[in-house]
């Protein structure tokens, strides 16, 4: 079976692997399609995502869907044949942040495709895997595994609507339109959002934003002199800040309405960035962070299963696992795609 391997920065090679069998309380997948994400990204074209650095060959992946190959003992959740959606999130449910319920926030936390921790969790791109079945989560429609794919990034969107609290009636700002950016105008719509406004520096994902439901898009970029974001958004209520950009979050912070609540959703700078924090102190903003997700994942499972929500026009492309290479690099270029998935040969 073929397996993506990143071993450094732009050396991503696909070899060829005995293919693994379940044990007690696992599941053996057949991958059906892994989205890449930003992160994949990072290791592939730097070798490293913030502070994790790849320090053995890391196979990336951790937004997939399968389908069941075979069901080790004990294995009750679910059988062979079925589709499912897999979360990333391996959580102790022992320390003090899984016992309160926030379980993204787990001291222990092994997430798929990762190289926080060492040895790394090795992720999903690859022909077959197997999985503790409690990650396995189970679709009874004919969505595509595409879409099923896209139940981890929904499900990002889904937290930091959460963190951000009540949406209903409310305006929201969205800085960065990619597809976390775009599943946010999603995910800020089922919350009952008033009006949503998108920015970002690029036509391609302002279009895709459009078409999942946002009300008015904005080139951030191409403001005239003088011009600022709130005299053609007028001031929001929430702002989600999904870019990364430290300039985005400044934006938000000087736009989102006095008394109004920003959630950090995007990766900023390592290195940190200047801050006009006084703006936090007078207009009495709640600046929140939002870091991947915990039980929300079943919910966005049923949202795209059941197309409550329909996630289509964020999904670009798919390649084969053995053009993984191209695919990277396809995934990079935002003037033409989104999500991209890689799919069995
Ligand atoms: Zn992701
Ligand atoms: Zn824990």
């Amino acid at each position: 079976m073929l397996e993506c391997k990143v071993f450094a920065a732009n050396d991503l090679r696909v070899v060829d692997v005995e293919t693994p069998s379940p044990g007690p309380g696992e599941v053996l997948i057949r991958l059906g399609a892994a989205g890449i994400c930003g992160s994949d990204m990072h290791y592939f074209f730097h070798g490293a995502v913030g502070s994790f650095r790849i320090r053995e060959p890391l196979t990336p992946g951790h937004e997939a869907s399968g389908t069941v190959a075979a069901v080790g003992e004990g294995v009750t959740r679910v059988r062979p044949g079925q589709r499912i959606a897999i979360n990333p999130s391996r959580a102790c449910g022992q320390c003090a942040g899984c016992r309160e319920g926030r379980e993204n926030l787990c001291s222990n936390m092994r997430f798929l495709g990762s190289a926080s921790v060492f040895p790394h969790m090795q992720g999903m791109f690859r022909e077959y895997f197997t999985m503790p079945q409690q990650q396995c989560v189970p679709v009874d429609s004919d969505v595509s595994m595409q879409e099923i794919a896209m139940s981890e990034p929904l499900s990002v969107a889904l937290h930091s609507v959460h963190r951000a609290g009540d949406l209903l009636g409310k305006s929201v700002l969205i800085t960065g339109s990619g597809t976390i950016g775009c599943m946010m105008v999603i995910a800020a719509r089922l919350a009952g959002a008033r009006s949503i406004t998108v920015t970002d520096v690029v036509d391609h994902p302002l279009d895709v934003a459009r078409q999942v439901g946002a009300d008015r898009t904005v080139r951030t970029d191409q403001l005239a002199q003088g011009t600022t974001l709130a005299s053609i958004a007028g001031e929001p209520d929430v702002a989600f800040e999904v870019s990364g950009a430290p300039q985005a979050l400044i934006s938000c912070l000087e736009t989102v309405r006095r008394g109004g609540i920003i959630v950090q959703v995007g990766t900023l700078p390592v290195d940190g960035m200047h801050l006009p924090a006084n703006l936090v102190m007078q207009r009495e903003i709640d600046l929140r962070g939002s870091f991947r997700f915990g039980h929300v994942f079943e919910h966005a499972v049923q949202a795209i299963a059941s197309r409550r929500v329909d996630v289509r026009p964020v999904i670009s492309a798919s390649h084969s696992l053995a053009d993984a290479q191209a695919a990277m690099h396809l995934a990079r270029d935002k003037t033409r795609s989104m999500k991209v998935h890689l799919v069995p040969a």
